[in-house]
C-alpha cells in the first residue's frame, strides 16, 4: 500500500496537453476530467523517460474521445504484482517499462457503467491493435452450456470470481466482438450499443451458424451494479434489494450460475408480490416496503441446519445455497413470530415454490423429491408404492411440484399416522421424526408447514392468512376454529385427496 510519507513527485498528465506538469506535494488538482496522476514512492529510481512513455502510452486513448475519468497510478519498486484499489492502481517501474500496467490502466480510466466492463476492453484490444484469433473461440463456442458467456455480464469480467483461463476467453470474445462492432459502426456505437445488439451478425461474420438468445437481458436491465463493502459486484433491484455476490465457492457455486440466480430471484419476488396484489390488496404496500434495504449475501456464515436465513435486526438474508434465497426473502416480506416458526417457514415455502414456479427451484424440488424418498425408505416399507412413484420421478427427471405436493403429503401425513408426534412440529420447526437424519426431519416440517398454509390459504383466502400474521389474533380469532381441528381436517382432506 502506497504510504504518503514516502512520496516524492507527483506527475499529472493532463489529456488535451502535451505539457507534463511536476506539481510536488500537489494531491488536489481541482477539475481533474481525463487526467491520470501519477504518485511515485522513495524508493523508486525513476527518470522523465518513464514518466514520457506513460504519455506516450495513453495518446491514443486520448485521441479516441472515450469518456475518461480520474485514476491515480502509484509506482513503487517493492510493489509486486500490480493490484487496484477503487480509483488508484499499484505498479512498479519494472510494470511500466513491460508494458503490463497498460490494459488495467486504460480499463479503470475509461468511464462506461460499471456493467458495461467488456466494452472497455473492446475499446482497449481496438486502440491497442490487439489481435485475437478466433479459431480458439470458434471452438469454444461450439458448446452450448459455453454460450452464455456471449451475455458479456459483468461477473464474467471480474477475476475473483473467475480463473484466470474463464477471464482470457471472456476478455477475447469482448475484444473480437467489440472490434466488429467498431469496424461495421463505429465506436459510438459501440458506447451507446446493447451487448445483445450485434450478437448474432458477429457469430454469423465468424461462420457460425448458430444463434444466441439471452433470456434474462430484459430481467437484468432491471438492476443497478456496483462494488461496494468489499465486493466486486454489487446488484441492485428496483424493489431496493440488493445481492453481494460473493467469488464462487467449491460446492460449485459460481458466477455463471449467479446471473441466473440473480434473474429468477427478481421475476419470482415480483411474482409474489404480484400474488399478494391479487388475492390480498391491503398488504401490497406494506409487502414491498419490507423488502426496502434489504441486502443478500452469499458467503456471510449461516447458523442453521438449513441453507439460510434471515436477519430481521440487520435487514440481512444469508444464504449458502442459491436455491434458498427466496424462500429467505419472504421471510423479509411477512412478519416473523418465534412462537409460530410452522407459519414462518410454512409461508416462506408455499411462495417460493408454489407461487413463484421458476426453474431454478426445480433444483430445490429435485432435492425434495431425494428427501422424501430417503425418508419413505427410512420410515417404513408400507411407503413402497409413494417410493416408486418418487424413484421414477427422479429417474425420468419429472419434477413437478405438484406431483411433488401429492407425494410428500401422502408420505407425512401416513407417518404421521404411524405415531410421529406431531404437536411441536408447528410451535418448533425441528420436526420430531425420531428415526430419520436431522437435515431430513426438517426439511419434511418444512413441507408439511408449507401444505398446511396451502390449506389455510385455499380455505379461508390470503387475506385472511395475512391478517392472522400480521395482527395479535389467536388462531381461533382468526379463522374461526381451534388450531388442532384446523389441523385434524387438513390432514383428513390432504389424507381423502379432496384437493
Ligand atoms: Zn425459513
Amino acid at each position: 500500500m502506497f504510504r504518503e510519507s514516502r512520496k516524492k513527485l507527483i506527475w499529472i498528465i493532463p489529456v488535451v496537453s502535451l505539457l507534463l506538469c511536476f506539481l510536488p506535494g500537489c494531491k488536489d488538482i481541482g477539475n481533474k476530467e481525463g487526467f491520470i496522476t501519477i504518485y511515485i514512492a522513495d524508493d523508486c529510481e525513476i527518470g522523465n523517460e518513464v514518466i514520457a512513455e506513460i504519455y506516450q502510452d495513453l495518446k491514443p486513448l486520448q485521441k479516441s474521445k472515450v469518456p475518461l475519468r480520474n485514476v491515480a497510478i502509484h509506482i513503487e519498486d517493492s510493489k509486486v504484482g500490480i493490484t487496484s484499489h477503487g480509483m488508484d492502481m499499484y505498479c512498479a517501474v519494472e510494470d511500466i517499462q513491460s508494458g503490463k500496467y497498460l490494459e488495467p490502466l486504460v480499463i479503470k480510466s475509461i468511464e462506461l457503467k460499471h456493467d458495461e466492463i467488456w466494452k472497455k476492453y473492446a475499446i482497449y484490444g481496438y486502440l491497442y491493435k490487439e489481435t485475437e484469433s478466433s479459431e480458439g473461440l470458434k471452438e469454444y463456442l461450439s458448446d452450448a452450456d459455453n454460450r452464455d458467456i456471449l451475455s458479456m455480464f459483468i461477473g464474467y469480467f471480474i477475476p475473483e470470481y473467475n480463473t484466470m483461463e474463464e477471464i482470457g476467453v471472456n476478455v477475447s470474445i469482448a475484444k473480437l466482438y467489440g472490434k466488429y462492432i467498431i469496424d461495421e459502426c463505429g465506436l459510438d456505437e459501440l458506447l451507446s450499443c446493447d451487448a445483445s445488439d450485434y450478437i448474432n451478425e458477429w457469430l454469423g461474420s465468424m461462420g457460425l451458424t448458430f444463434s444466441y438468445e439471452d433470456e434474462y437481458k430484459d430481467i437484468l436491465k432491471q438492476f443497478n451494479y456496483t462494488e461496494d463493502k468489499g465486493y466486486n459486484l454489487v446488484a441492485q433491484t428496483d424493489l431496493e434489494v440488493s445481492f453481494y455476490m460473493a467469488p464462487p465457492k467449491e460446492d460449485g457455486s459460481n458466477v455463471y450460475l449467479s446471473r441466473q440466480v440473480l434473474a429468477e430471484t427478481y421475476v419470482a419476488l415480483n411474482e409474489i408480490l404480484n400474488y399478494i396484489k391479487e388475492y390480498a390488496p391491503e398488504y401490497y404496500q406494506k409487502s414491498k416496503a419490507n423488502l426496502i434495504g434489504v441486502n443478500v449475501f452469499f458467503d456471510r456464515p449461516v447458523y442453521s441446519v438449513t441453507g439460510g436465513g434471515y436477519y430481521p435486526a440487520e435487514k440481512e438474508v444469508r444464504v449458502s445455497r442459491y436455491i434458498d434465497v427466496v424462500h429467505e426473502l419472504c421471510h423479509a416480506i411477512l412478519p416473523n413470530s418465534n412462537a409460530h416458526q410452522w407459519r414462518n417457514e410454512g409461508f416462506a415455502e408455499y411462495a417460493s415454490k408454489i407461487v413463484s414456479k421458476l426453474s431454478i427451484y426445480r433444483d430445490k424440488v429435485e432435492k425434495d423429491y431425494h428427501t422424501i424418498e430417503e425418508n419413505a425408505i427410512f420410515i417404513n416399507e408400507e411407503y413402497t408404492e409413494y417410493r416408486d412413484e418418487i424413484i421414477e420421478c427422479i429417474e425420468t427427471g419429472d419434477y413437478d411440484i405438484e406431483r411433488y405436493k401429492r407425494i410428500s403429503a401422502k408420505v407425512l401425513i401416513k407417518m404421521r399416522e404411524d405415531g410421529a408426534p406431531v404437536e411441536s412440529v408447528y410451535d418448533n420447526y425441528v420436526a420430531q421424526y425420531t428415526d430419520v437424519p436431522k437435515e431430513e426431519n426438517v426439511d419434511l416440517s418444512y413441507d408439511e408447514a408449507m401444505f398446511f398454509v396451502e390449506y389455510l390459504i385455499k380455505k379461508y383466502n390470503l387475506s385472511k392468512f395475512l391478517e392472522y400474521c400480521c395482527n395479535e389474533n389467536t388462531f381461533e380469532e382468526a379463522f374461526g376454529v381451534n388450531f388442532e381441528s384446523a389441523i385434524q381436517r387438513w390432514r383428513e382432506e390432504f389424507a381423502g385427496d379432496k384437493w
